[in-house]
C-alpha cells in the first residue's frame, strides 16, 4: 500500500487560513498537509514555507514562498526552457491577471529561473537536491462555489502552478503513469447522406486533417443514420485514422437530454440512439465512439445516469458544470465524473482557442474542441490553426473519442499492486512490468457510484470485481476494464411508437444547413464590389 507523505504547512496559520484549498490539494495529490511551527521538522516528507528565514529551512524537499517588494499589476509570465520547466508549459508566454505580481527575493535565491514576470524571476528551482522551488505568492482560499480549478485556468494560475508542480515531483516517485496527450475534434449535425455537408467535404476534410495532423469525431444524428451513403461509407472505412463518428442525441429534438421525463423515456431514448448506432455499425462497418455529443449542450443529471447505465462511454458538454457548493476537485482531474460513474468530456469552441488549452494538457485532460459545419469555412484555416496549436504541446495523440476516453485513467503501482484511478467507463491498459494484482477505483464527484461492477477482459478470459478488489494479473497483459451498472434491466424499457415530428424536425434542420455555404456564395456575389 501506498502511504501518503506528511507535508508540513509553515506557519500554522498559512494552513488554518486555506482549509479548503489544502483540503482539495491533500485529496488531489494524496498528502497529508499539517500545520508547523518553524523548527518543528520531525516526520515531514516535505514543507511549503512562506516567509522563512534563510538559515532555517528543513531537509527535505521545500517550497519556499519568499516575495520581495517588487511588483507589477498583472501581465505577462514566460516559461523557461528548462528541463525542469512542465514540457507543455515550456517556453511559453501566458497572461496573468493577478493584482500584484511578485518577483521573488533578488540578490540572495539562487537556483534555475523557471518562469519570469514583467519585472523578473517569479520562480526558481534549485538545481540539485534536494528539491527545492522558490516562489512568490499562495494560492487564496477556495469559495464554496470555487474548485481548485479556479486557481488554475486562463489569467489565474502564477499563484498555483509552482505548488501544484511541487506536489508532483514530490509525490513521482510512487510509479504513477498519466496518460499521454490526446485530442480530437467534433463537428455537429453532418450526416453520411451525401460526400458533403454544408462546408463539410469527407474526402477534403480527411486529406486536410492528414496535412495537418488531426483527427475529426462527426457527431451525427442517429435518426439520420438510417440511410448512408456507399461512397461516404467508403471515405470512412478508408479514412479511420482521421475521421470517425459519435453520437448526437437521438433525433436532435430541443432539450431532447435535458427535459424532465419518465425514466422508461430516458433510457428509452438513450437505447433509441443506441440500437440506430448499432444498425448503421452493421451496415456500413464503421464502428462509431458510444460518447454522447449533447444537442443544444444540455443534458439532465437524471439522463446522465441513463446514460452510464445503458453503456455510453462518456457524455461530450460544454467546458464544466456549475453548482454550490462546487466539488473542491471540479475540472481539476483527468474527467469529472458525475451521475454515478460518466465521465464528462469537456469541450472548447475552435472558434475560441485562448490559454485554457495549455491548462487542459498539463492537467491531462483530453482536449477536445467542438464546432459546426460553418467552422470549415476560409478553406478550414480555423481548423488548421487550432491544430497546431494543439500539436506544439508535445506528443499528441489524435483519436475517435472513445479511444480519447479509454486513456482518462492513472495508474500507480507499487510492491505488485497496480491502483488503477479511473475517470472513464471504460479503459485499456497494459500490465506494468513487476505487477501482479491489479485494482480499480473510480474518483467521482458525486457518490452514487455503488452499484458499479467492473468487468475485466484480458487474454486469460473475462472476471468481474467490485471496485476497490484485487485481481491478479499477469505482467506484460492486456486488459479491458469495462464499468458495469448492476441496477439496470434493460429489457424493462419500452420503446415508445415512432412519431413523425423529429423525422420532419431534422430533415428541416439539414435542409437548412446543406443550403448554407451556397447562400454564403450568394450573398459574396450580391456584395456590391469594393
Ligand atoms: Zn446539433
Amino acid at each position: 500500500v501506498v502511504t501518503s507523505p506528511t507535508v508540513g504547512v509553515v506557519p500554522r496559520s498559512v494552513l488554518a487560513e486555506r482549509r479548503r484549498l489544502f483540503a482539495a490539494l491533500s485529496d488531489a495529490f494524496d498528502v497529508t498537509f499539517e500545520g508547523r511551527e518553524p523548527g518543528d521538522w520531525s516526520g515531514l516528507a516535505a514543507a511549503v514555507v512562506v516567509n522563512g528565514a534563510d538559515d532555517r529551512e528543513p531537509d527535505v524537499p521545500t517550497l519556499a514562498i519568499a516575495a520581495s517588494e517588487t511588483w507589477t499589476s498583472g501581465g505577462t509570465v514566460t516559461f523557461s526552457d528548462s528541463h525542469h520547466v512542465d514540457r507543455r508549459l515550456r517556453g511559453r508566454t501566458l497572461v496573468e491577471d493577478a493584482a500584484r505580481l511578485r518577483t521573488v527575493v533578488d540578490g540572495n535565491e539562487r537556483g534555475v529561473v523557471l518562469a519570469y514576470g514583467d519585472r523578473g524571476p517569479i520562480w526558481l528551482r534549485a538545481p540539485d537536491p534536494p528539491l527545492r522551488h522558490v516562489a512568490c505568492s499562495l494560492p487564496r482560499e477556495l469559495g464554496e462555489d470555487e474548485s481548485l480549478r479556479d486557481r488554475l485556468k486562463t489569467g489565474q494560475f502564477v499563484d498555483a502552478l509552482p505548488l501544484i508542480q511541487f506536489l508532483r515531483e514530490i509525490g513521482a516517485g510512487n510509479g504513477a503513469v498519466s496518460p499521454p496527450l490526446r485530442a480530437a475534434f467534433i463537428l455537429d449535425d453532418p450526416n453520411l447522406h451525401w460526400h458533403t455537408y454544408g462546408y463539410v467535404d469527407y474526402t477534403a476534410l480527411a486529406r486536410h486533417a492528414r496535412e495537418h495532423q488531426y483527427h475529426v469525431s462527426i457527431a451525427t444524428v442517429p435518426l439520420d443514420a438510417w440511410f448512408v451513403n456507399r461512397r461516404v461509407a467508403e471515405i470512412f472505412r478508408r479514412e479511420r485514422d482521421v475521421l470517425s463518428l459519435s453520437i448526437h442525441g437521438n433525433s436532435h429534438l430541443r432539450q431532447e437530454l435535458g427535459r424532465d421525463m419518465s425514466a422508461n423515456k430516458r433510457y428509452a431514448t438513450a437505447a433509441k440512439a443506441l440500437q440506430r448506432v448499432r444498425s448503421l455499425e452493421r451496415r456500413t462497418g464503421i464502428p462509431v465512439s458510444r460518447v454522447m455529443v449533447a444537442p443544444h449542450e444540455t443534458c439532465s443529471p437524471a439522463m446522465m445516469s441513463a446514460l452510464a447505465a445503458t453503456g455510453f462511454e462518456a457524455l461530450c458538454f460544454a467546458w464544466r458544470v456549475r453548482r454550490t457548493p462546487q466539488h473542491p476537485l471540479a475540472g481539476f482531474r483527468i474527467a469529472d465524473v458525475v451521475a454515478g460513474g460518466l465521465p464528462l468530456i469537456p469541450r472548447h469552441r475552435m472558434s475560441n482557442l485562448d490559454d485554457e488549452l495549455v491548462f487542459r494538457a498539463f492537467l491531462d485532460q483530453p482536449l477536445v474542441f467542438g464546432g459546426h459545419h460553418y467552422d470549415l469555412a476560409d478553406e478550414m484555416s480555423l481548423v488548421a490553426d487550432v491544430a497546431t496549436a494543439v500539436n506544439a504541446l508535445g506528443d499528441v495523440r489524435w483519436l475517435p473519442l472513445d479511444e480519447v476516453v479509454r486513456r482518462n485513467y492513472r495508474l500507480r503501482s507499487s510492491a505488485g499492486l497496480a491502483e488503477v484511478e479511473l475517470f472513464s467507463r471504460r479503459v485499456r491498459l497494459e500490465v506494468p512490468e513487476g505487477v501482479d494484482r491489479l485494482k480499480t477505483s473510480l474518483s467521482a464527484l458525486d457518490d452514487e457510484s455503488s452499484a458499479e461492477r467492473v468487468l475485466v477482459r484480458g487474454s486469460g478470459g473475462a472476471h468481474e470485481v467490485g471496485l476497490g478488489e484485487e485481481l491478479r494479473v499477469t505482467e506484460g497483459q492486456t486488459l479491458d476494464l469495462v464499468l458495469e451498472r448492476a441496477d439496470l434491466e434493460v429489457t424493462t424499457i419500452v420503446q415508445p411508437r415512432t412519431t413523425i415530428w423529429p423525422v420532419v424536425r431534422r430533415a428541416a434542420v439539414e435542409a437548412r444547413d446543406r443550403s448554407t455555404p451556397a447562400l454564403a456564395r450568394l450573398r459574396r456575389r450580391l456584395r456590391p464590389p469594393a
